[in-house]
């Protein structure tokens, strides 16, 4: 079977407003044009995959339960508007864990691709952190968008907001469609 692409997206700052340990569902705000984003990839075939830290959980500022919760009804809501999230992986652990999945260590793709055969050199991945970009050169996803004002090092594209993001790959769909060999 064909391997099939992938876009990674992180959480907090990117599908929702990061207000800082983001846990219930009152406080979960959509960034604008997050759907429309994730429509575009859609259409083009990649699988959708959340890849997030939620050291809060580690921190004891919420449970893994408050997370779940959150996360289902996250799931949900992208459902009833048609985009399907293949997986949702979350590393619980705090700085001083130490463990090997929390961003930029590679395990929750290790994870991800223990099960799904991904093409990564035809694969991309969205974060705000200097930490979601060196994910993506740890784990050899080839193509990286960083948003936010941040100065963030190494990504492909950088725009400020998601907004911005989606017009100009609404502009340059060809970007995001597969090469024609
Ligand atoms: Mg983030
Ligand atoms: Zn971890």
């Amino acid at each position: 079977m064909k391997k099939q692409r992938a876009l990674f997206l992180d959480r907090d700052g990117i599908i929702n407003i990061d207000h800082g340990y983001v846990s219930k569902i009152e406080d979960f705000s959509f960034s604008e044009k997050i759907f429309e984003l994730l429509h575009l990839f859609k259409e083009e075939g990649y699988l959708l995959f959340v890849v997030t830290n939620q050291s809060g959980i580690g921190r004891n500022y919420y449970t893994q339960d408050d997370f779940e919760t959150l996360t289902k009804w996250m799931i949900k809501t992208f459902s009833e508007k048609n985009i399907i999230i293949e997986k949702v992986t979350y590393c619980p652990h705090s700085p001083k864990d130490n463990c090997l999945c929390r961003k930029p260590a590679t395990g929750m793709i290790d994870t991800i691709l223990e099960e799904y055969d991904i093409d990564l050199s035809a694969s991309w991945l969205i974060g705000d952190k200097q930490s979601d970009i060196d994910l993506a050169q740890n784990s050899h996803i080839k193509h990286s968008i960083a948003i936010g004002i941040n100065n963030i090092k190494n990504s492909e594209y950088h725009f400020n907001s998601i907004d911005t993001c989606y017009n100009y790959l609404k502009a340059h769909k060809e970007i995001i469609q597969p090469k024609v060999n």
